[in-house]
């Protein structure tokens, strides 16, 4: 199953914590939809013959577009490319941007998942992310998408922000389950090179939350959700049965993805045998503009991925979600025996199952996921 992911670049004001790319001039929203319309016309040849079963709209903050916007978008994008009619079709919705008209506009559109970024329902922490919400009104953007038919809501939170107590965490947790999210993504606060927090940080005005405590508040976080009924299906995502992300799982699984919009990454499966191709636009909108507008991809980089990359990167997201194939290991790129070997020392010291040929982390590992996807990389 291929996907389609298409990146709108506009926020109404930037969170002190983000390297996402986006900016606030949302006046030039049209000439960006104008530019992207010619993107999706000059890939349409790549992606002939696949059929789209996800379709993502990140940023930025994709709930800044009209619904006359989003359906032009959606236009082009179903001229373009073979869409299946039952793709799960995903928009991320900032609380502070939506109406119940727009949300109705968005799902009539065949929008048919919500991920709403409301990360914290603590008015200072939201103040000191530099949120344009506020909880009150978190609350209402679940209510309203429910009103307006979505069946698929998911919701995303930041926890171990500096100074972060178990107790606030848990109030956070709790004010989202009971919401009824059908999903809940939850990352731990990254200090980002070059962003105002990071210049919080240097400047000694925060310090970022020890390891330790982190690991605890994850730890807090996977109990809770787990009582709630969710599953702990990647490192930082929970879902109610059957709702889990398809866009993200196919991320996962090294499914092939095409992305639209300044700063979008693209992976494409080779022909006849050639490599894959990874490729990632430029990440600055009038650049991006003026290539499109002379007939160029707006391309930034672009690399083929070789087989010890495709094996290491199959290890990495496998352990981090639904596990890592041996079976597959094995066959695909030989991988060597030593390293299998070591999953059977996984599984004895507590942080991996073997479910058939599936090594899949348990709690415990998801804490230590990174130091052993390096242990078993090749
Ligand atoms: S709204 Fe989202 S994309 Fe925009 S600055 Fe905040 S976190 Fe980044």
């Amino acid at each position: 199953m291929a996907s389609l992911y298409v990146h709108i670049p506009f926020c109404q004001r930037k969170c002190v914590y983000c390297d996402f790319y986006s900016i606030e001039t949302v006046a030039l929203m049209d000439g960006f939809l104008d530019a992207l319309e010619r993107e999706i016309v000059l890939a349409a040849p790549r992606g002939g013959g696949a059929t789209f079963g996800t379709l993502f709209f990140g940023g930025g903050t994709p709930s800044l577009l009209s619904v006359a916007q989003l359906g032009r978008v959606m236009s082009a994008l179903r001229g373009a490319f073979a869409i299946s009619r039952n793709a799960e079709i995903t928009l991320e919705t900032n609380p502070g941007t939506v109406s119940l008209e727009t949300l109705r506009g968005y799902r009539s559109l065949g929008v048919n998942r919500l991920s709403i970024g409301i990360q914290s329902f603590n008015e200072d922490e939201l103040r000191f992310l530099g949120r344009i919400h506020d909880a009150p009104q978190a609350e209402r953007c679940v209510g309203l998408a429910r009103e307006a038919g979505f069946s698929n809501v998911s919701i995303d939170l930041i926890y171990s922000l500096p100074g972060q107590t178990a107790v606030q965490w848990d109030a956070t947790l709790a004010r989202a389950i009971g919401l009824r999210p059908d999903h809940v993504s939850a990352y731990s606060l990254i200090v980002e090179d070059d962003t105002p927090l990071a210049r919080m940080v240097s400047a000694k005005l925060v310090s970022p939350n020890p390891l330790e405590a982190e690991a605890s508040l994850y730890e807090q976080t996977m109990g809770v959700m787990a009582r709630a009924g969710f599953e702990h299906y990647e490192v930082s995502n929970y879902a109610m049965p059957g709702y889990r992300s398809l866009h993200n799982s196919a991320y996962w699984s090294h499914e092939p993805y095409l992305g639209f919009g300044p700063s979008a990454h693209s992976f494409w499966t080779g022909r006849d045998g050639e490599p894959p191709l990874r490729w990632s636009n430029i990440p600055a909108l009038g650049r991006y503009c003026d290539m499109l507008r002379g007939g160029e991809m707006p391309v930034a980089s672009r690399e083929s991925v070789t087989r010890t990359q495709l094996c290491n990167e199959r290890i990495f997201l496998g352990l981090r979600s639904a596990g890592v194939d041996l079976s597959v290991l094995e066959r695909e790129f030989g991988i060597p025996a030593d390293r299998l070997a070591l999953a059977d020392a996984l599984v004895e010291e507590g942080v991996a199952v073997l479910e058939g040929t599936r090594l899949c982390l348990t709690p415990r590992g998801y804490l230590l996921c990174d130091e052993i996807a390096a242990r078993m990389m090749v």
